[in-house]
């Protein structure tokens, strides 16, 4: 059995490095080696002695391989999405986003990662290219970990740093919810990756359990909740797995969230044309939404396999007054990197189907 150190948290490492006879600060050698030198095994921890690299190697730890199998660029160069295999052949997509309000300067404020939790997703969300794979796997804390690590190699080539994370991309990440959270741990830890937790959103399709638990973590995460749909018949259409979860419940479970922690829920909305785009709708959700602070943010989706397809400008713009005449705080995401594919499970879908053509 084998032990991946990109899952090993800073207190264990100190703990570690006592137990391999070595004294306190080679565990902040190792770490800073970790998660700024981006070695790809341990043979490349030149910052630690070798003697040290052997009992890891002795003790059963290692680091995972991975690799690129597609990297595209959008046009504009600010969406960059990768298809990565880790050591048992399964593949992921992690995207890049960044921000520049301003033409003339080259760097970016805000470098957003969208990572990973599953390979494929058991949710099932009809319009979703992930969804519509299946389930294969919970990935485990540090492929979700190598994942940022990924773009903060690349972005420091360049100057740049991850700034923000959002566990948007395939899966459902509360439905592998120690494993997210173990990774959201070494992320944020100040003696490891030291991403600030407040830059971390996490987004639910509604795994009530979850959203109870994570409420109760000591970590200040941002929480979104894909609601889809204003209503119980529409949205078990759309997320087939929502079950015996009302669009009551979730409303109530964001509630609860916001009690416990004082963190404002946002409501997510992919608005699908001629699905759940009616001036009816959006009555309907301006009506289960008002007066509770509810922020939501609207989705105009890219068009997958599944036949959906995005709602015309003006329908969306409609859709939106209707929310905020409703007294309901609503903006609309500006999608980024369409023509790369950049909805979750686009590209590797894209890729197997050439592939295998
Ligand atoms: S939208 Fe999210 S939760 Fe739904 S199937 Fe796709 S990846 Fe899973």
């Amino acid at each position: 059995m084998t032990t991946d150190l990109y899952r090993v948290l800073p207190e264990e490492m100190d703990e570690l490095v006592i137990r391999l006879g070595q004294p306190r600060y080679r565990a902040d050698q190792l770490l800073h080696a970790l998660y700024q030198a981006s070695p790809k095994n341990i043979s490349e921890l030149h910052q630690i002695p070798s003697e040290m690299q052997n009992a890891l190697v002795a003790a059963g730890y290692t680091i995972g391989s991975k690799s690129e199998v597609q990297r595209v660029t959008s046009e504009d160069g600010d969406t960059t999405k990768l298809l990565i295999k880790f050591d048992d052949e399964t593949q992921i997509e992690t995207v890049l986003m960044q921000y520049n309000p301003s033409q003339n300067n080259k760097t970016h404020p805000r470098s957003t990662v969208c990572v990973s939790t599953q390979v494929g997703c058991p949710m099932g969300c009809v319009f979703c290219a992930t969804g519509q794979m299946g389930f294969e796997k919970n990935l485990k804390a540090e492929e979700i970990v190598a994942q940022v690590l990924h773009f903060a190699h690349l972005l420091r080539q360049r100057g740049e740093h991850v700034t923000n994370l959002v566990f948007m991309g395939m899966g459902e990440p509360l439905a592998n919810y120690s494993e997210t959270i173990l990774a959201i741990r070494l992320l944020t830890h100040p003696r490891a990756f030291g991403l600030g937790q407040r830059n971390i959103t996490i987004s639910t399709v509604g795994v009530i359990a979850g959203i109870d638990k994570l409420a109760d973590e000591d970590i200040q995460v941002k929480l979104a909740i894909s609601l889809h749909a204003p209503n119980d018949l529409l949205r078990k259409k759309l997320v087939p797995t929502a079950g015996p979860h009302s669009v009551e419940d979730l409303i109530l479970a964001a509630k609860r969230y916001f009690k416990k922690t004082g963190r404002r829920v946002t409501f997510e909305y992919a608005l699908i044309d001629g699905i759940n785009d009616s001036n009816k709708a959006a009555a309907e959700l301006a009506q289960l939404l008002k007066g509770n602070g509810a922020h939501v943010n609207l989705i105009p989706m890219n068009p997958t396999a599944g036949g959906f397809s995005r709602p015309a400008r003006k329908r969306v713009l409609a859709f939106q007054q209707i929310l905020r005449d409703g007294g309901v705080n609503c903006t609309v995401r500006v999608e980024k990197g369409s023509e790369i594919s950049a909805a979750c499970g686009q590209l590797r879908t894209d890729v197997i189907k050439n592939t295998t053509r």
